[in-house]
């Protein structure tokens, strides 16, 4: 039974984001994962002897015979899929062993003319390109005319080797320029391979230099008079290489340098030329382009969740504060705002005045202790260097970024006040519900009630199913994600994805002016936004399937409750256990009935005092029998007990017993509540690297929250009396408190249940389980609305495109429109196509709309493949078999 438990638990927090591939084996609850790891870090080497897991597996998608062999039904064993992998591995090592000196001999053979066969008119040939062919050789008539307007670094072989050709490169304005003031100029050009050269470029006085630079593929260094170029296809690489690996300016100079054999004086005229405007305006430029935000300005500008709800239905989003996302005052200014403006994060002025009016957050929160660590995050020193402390942001449940806020004041409720409040006015007439997760959702709760304001009625807040386990129980059970209607399986962990993906800007953005930080911030989220909705449709399908085997897990749990009920229990009976639990939550806690301290004393001195007299202890131990003899006697005359309470006494039992009962009690709730302390530190401490301080401080905070959690530990086990109660263990495990869902304490101070036949751990796991299958059938009820949504927003995309197409008279954009609409297509036939088999309604797509919509001429201009779909699909079609 632990184990399926533990299985959901698992599902519950493994990763959504990956690229996962499940199958599932439902007879023995056994669930085999085959995780490919094209996308997101791989977690497991491949080299790893470890044996894998038998539900685990962990596939290479690079070597076919190995994913084929491992993706087999389960009777393949462990042992043998592992032997079979080393005899892949070694087969693999073997062939390459026998090639690579070979390799190497090609290779230099190469250094010198294979062919001397001009491959244009087969004349004698001296020059190569090794940027066109490394096969291909040229004669000198035939270089130039191939290479007119090429920024190709051609070669002569003189007899000896290979020389950089003296030709020279040129670039020439297109036809049309004939009357014009044409010049040319002499500038310097980083090509594609990173190189620095001089190129003679015809320039003409009736456009600016730009343009015309633009036209023959090269960025500007400056917009005024440029002097230096740089190839657009380079910077598109670096933009790329700067989304997903954060490559910085300088290290983005040295990887050329070290390439091509730059001298520093190149790489610093590069380095200058790059930092500062011309970088964050092509990065700009490159968006711009991407978007097609200005030829299409309805179309979706990649802050758009497709899934989501435009109107009427339920949003699910997640807030969180990163407190790695800093910048340094010293850093610098901006002159203009963020060439992004508002996409992603609001306006800094309206947040300041939001801030000045709403004056409530100093107050403490001793309920849950998650407020108070993250108020340990701020150090005050650090704090005054630093004139944004943080970011508050906001993400869908399909992980979409939404809405981010700099911080200046550490973490304040009237931040997610605030982004609820423009979350709520952005859905305002759309008849949205906001569902709104967060770790302290109950203390906004709690603030929005004692503020008179009240929780809006379009709003419900939780608590995201792992934090909840850092409060109180009445918190959990009100408040967890789990047990909350209309949240399905949102685990509220998203924007924690979100961020593990941001902070590593952390290093770049800390020292950049405040618009050049926003705009890199904002591109960084636009291409995690880009991620996660291009693969939206696959992560639909994951969820789903899901949904489905946790419902499965639930549903077995439920059965095994029922089975192992002393009593004839069925699941309405559950359902009642629920109903009560919650009204058990809602209510006021009742004061616990304390022993009055004098007994509380007395018993104890009295436990010692018969231990003494019992045992057979040396002369040392007469004086402390005498002091508390004393002690006992005063107590006595001062409570006016005639006759010394026996060990067979009523009175001595009973209160024994109470004694017992509060302080076992209080011990393990002191120990419990460190357990929930530091289970939640150390998860916060996660999401900072290490050597940062606020790992650091974290790192101390875990250790003085140990230290208290072992002192209460040794209390109770020093104890000198048996546990009076079968609820209370005789001892306490160090680690066994550490877990945050520590079964003792966790089942006899939940006042939350009630003890009847059934005791109260069975009544928690069904009440458990049947949540689950609740929240498993919800999510799979909003899993095929979203599916509905996705295919609506994709048609509505389709038609913006497509009017947008109709009204542009410009060859140009019209053809960048078209070349957007035929990827659209290709989306929508793919979605469609996946939808179909869970949702009937959703009908596959083929193609037709680009047809009726466009008139027949332009459509001659579409080279359009109908068998194109089939082919370019992937594998994504063979999800179902
Ligand atoms: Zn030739
Ligand atoms: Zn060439
Ligand atoms: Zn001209
Ligand atoms: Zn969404
Ligand atoms: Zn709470």
């Amino acid at each position: 039974m632990t184990r399926q438990r533990c299985d959901i638990s698992s599902l519950i927090f493994s990763d959504m984001g990956k690229a996962l591939k499940k199958t599932t084996h439902f007879r023995n609850v056994k669930i085999k994962v085959v995780r490919r790891t094209i996308a997101g870090p791989a977690k497991v080497s491949y080299l790893s002897q470890g044996l894998p897991q038998p539900n685990y597996k962990q596939t290479h998608p690079s070597d076919p015979s190995i994913t084929s062999q491992q993706a087999e039904p389960d009777d393949a064993t462990p042992s043998c899929s592992e032997s079979a992998y080393s005899k892949a591995k070694k087969r693999e090592l073997h062939a390459w062993d026998a090639v690579k000196d070979d390799m190497l001999k090609v290779l230099f053979e190469c250094s010198a003319p294979i062919t001397t066969q001009c491959i244009v008119c087969l004349e004698h040939a001296d020059y190569r390109c090794i940027e066109c062919s490394t096969t291909a050789v040229f004669c000198e008539v035939c270089l130039k005319r191939t290479h007119r307007n090429s920024l190709h670094l051609p070669e002569k072989w003189n007899n000896v080797y290979y020389e950089p050709s003296s030709l020279g490169l040129f670039l020439y304005l297109p036809e049309g320029h004939g009357t014009h003031a044409v010049y040319t100029k002499d500038m310097k050009v980083i090509v594609s391979t990173g190189r620095l050269c001089t190129v003679t470029v015809n320039m003409c006085a009736c456009e600016p230099e730009t343009c015309t630079l633009l036209r023959y593929g090269l960025w500007p260094a400056t917009a005024d008079k440029p002097q230096t170029a740089f190839s657009i296809p380079l910077l598109e690489l670096f933009v790329c290489l700067s989304h997903e690996c954060q490559v910085s300016v300088e290290g983005f100079c040295n990887t050329l340098r070290w390439k091509n054999n730059l001298t520093l004086a190149e790489v610093n005229t590069l380095y200058r030329a790059l930092v500062g405007e011309s970088i964050s305006h092509f990065r700009h430029h490159h968006f711009r382009q991407r978007s097609l935000v200005d030829i299409c300005p309805q179309l979706d500008d990649g802050t758009i969740c497709p899934a989501c709800p435009k109107a009427d239905g339920d949003m699910i989003v997640t807030l969180d504060a990163n407190f790695g996302l800093v910048r340094k005052q010293s850093s610098g200014t901006s002159a203009v705002e963020p060439l992004h403006g508002t996409r992603m994060f609001v306006d800094e002025k309206a947040v300041e005045e939001y801030l000045l009016s709403h004056l409530d957050s100093s107050e403490r929160h001793e309920d849950c202790s998650n407020f108070k660590a993250g108020n340990v995050l701020r150090s005050q020193k650090q704090a005054k260097k630093l004139d944004v402390t943080g970011v508050f942001g906001a993400s869908c449940r399909h992980e979409m970024p939404l809405m981010f806020v700099n911080m200046s004041q550490g973490e304040r409720l009237a931040y997610p006040l605030y982004v609820i409040d423009e979350l709520l006015r952005k859905c305002e007439d759309k008849n949205i519900h906001l569902r709104v997760v967060y770790d302290i959702a109950c203390v906004v709760a709690s603030h929005l009630n004692k503020s008179g304001e009240g929780i809006p009625h379009n709003i419900s807040l939780a608590v995201p199913a792992f934090h909840v386990y850092g409060h109180k129980l009445p918190c959990q059970i009100k408040y967890s994600t789990r047990r909350l209607e209309g949240f399905g399986l949102t685990d509220g962990e998203g924007m924690e994805r979100l961020w593990s993906f941001l902070r590593r800007f952390a290093r770049v953005t800390k020292e950049m002016t405040p618009s050049h930080r926003l705009d890199l911030l904002t591109d960084a989220l636009l291409h995690y936004g880009r991620r996660k909705s291009t693969d939206l449709e696959m992560q639909l399908l994951q969820r789903l399937d899901k949904a489905e085997k946790i419902m499965i897990l639930a549903q077995e749990d439920i059965s095994s409750v029922i089975r192992e009920a002393p009593v004839l229990v069925s699941e309405e009976d559950m359902e009642k256990w629920k109903k009560r639990e919650m009204e058990l939550a809602q209510q006021k806690q009742k004061p616990i009935n304390t022993v009055c301290k004098w007994k509380r004393d007395y018993i104890i001195k009295l436990i010692q005092f018969y231990k003494f007299k019992s045992g057979t202890r040396g002369e040392s131990y007469m004086e402390c029998e005498t002091e508390i003899e004393d002690s006992l006697l005063n107590m006595e005359k001062k409570h006016r007990i005639g006759r010394r309470w026996q060990e067979s006494d009523s009175d001595f039992q009973a209160t024994l017993k109470d004694v017992d009962r509060e302080l076992r009690g209080q011990l393990i709730c002191k120990a419990r509540t460190e357990s929930r302390e530091r289970a939640v530190l150390l998860h916060l401490k996660k999401r900072y690297p290490d050597g940062q301080g606020i790992a650091i401080r974290l790192s101390k905070q875990v250790a003085s929250s140990n230290k208290r959690m072992r002192q209460a530990i040794k209390e109770y086990n020093s104890i000198q009396w048996p546990p009076q109660m079968s609820i209370f263990p005789a001892t306490i495990d160090f680690q066994e408190a550490c877990d945050p869902s520590w079964h003792v304490v966790y089942f006899c101070f939940d006042d939350t249940i009630e003890e009847d036949n059934v005791s109260k751990s069975l009544k928690r796991r069904g009440i458990d389980a049947l949540h689950m299958k609740t929240r498993a059938a919800e999510e799979k009820r909003m899993l095929y609305q979203e599916m509905r949504t996705v295919t609506e927003h994709l048609h509505q995309q389709h038609a913006f495109l497509c009017s947008a197409i109709k009204e542009t008279d410009q060859p140009g954009a019209k053809a960048a429109l078209i070349q957007r609409l035929q990827q659209l297509e290709r989306k929508q036939h793919q979605a469609t196509v996946m939808f179909h088999p869970h949702v009937p309604d959703i009908v596959p797509v083929d193609n037709l709309y680009l047809c009726q919509a466009l008139p027949m001429s332009s459509i001659q201009t579409l080279v359009y493949n109908d068998d194109g779909d089939n082919d370019e699909d992937d594998t994504e079609d063979d999800n179902d078999s």
